[in-house]
């Protein structure tokens, strides 16, 4: 980081605090060779999720569109549907992939409600699975008791 001062590249950082629910830091500087104090602000830079839908479209990963989904499955179920959306955004972010398809998503979401609940899990599967038939959402509830069994 510059001095604005003199222009010399090392400064020495004297305080930092983090602000902004931590999302950015503020930092004292000293200036290494003139001694001049200025302060610097660094922030996280959130890199943009490309989602790719089923139907081959792109479009920019939408939290709140995903907790609408979420919060549709979750009704009345002892789920914290925010919660779920920021583990799922998180994970992409630190995946480092800028492109994730819609059905990924789906399934992270779905990983995350089978351990919390059963039955948010079933609605959100049977929305993101899109059951063709019955037959096949049995197997999925036949699946989920199996692994309960273990
Ligand atoms: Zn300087």
């Amino acid at each position: 980081m510059k001095c604005p001062g003199c222009g010399f590249p090392e400064s020495k950082v004297t305080d930092s605090r983090p602000c902004m629910e931590g999302n950015s830091i503020r930092r004292r500087r000293e200036c290494m060779s003139c001694g001049r104090r200025f302060t610097t602000f660094e922030m996280v830079e959130a890199m943009q999720i490309v989602v790719v839908k089923k139907n081959g479209t792109k479009e920019l990963f939408d939290r709140s569109k995903l907790l609408g989904g979420i919060l549709k499955a979750t009704q009345k179920r002892p789920v914290n549907a925010e919660q779920i959306v920021n583990e799922v955004e998180s994970d992409l972010q630190n995946s480092l992939h800028p492109e994730v398809t819609s059905t990924e998503i789906g399934s992270m979401v779905m990983d995350k409600l089978k351990v919390l609940d059963d039955v948010a899990y079933v609605r959100f599967a049977s929305v993101y699975r899109e059951f063709r038939d019955l037959d096949s959402f049995l197997k999925e509830l036949q699946e989920l008791k199996g692994t309960e069994n273990q």
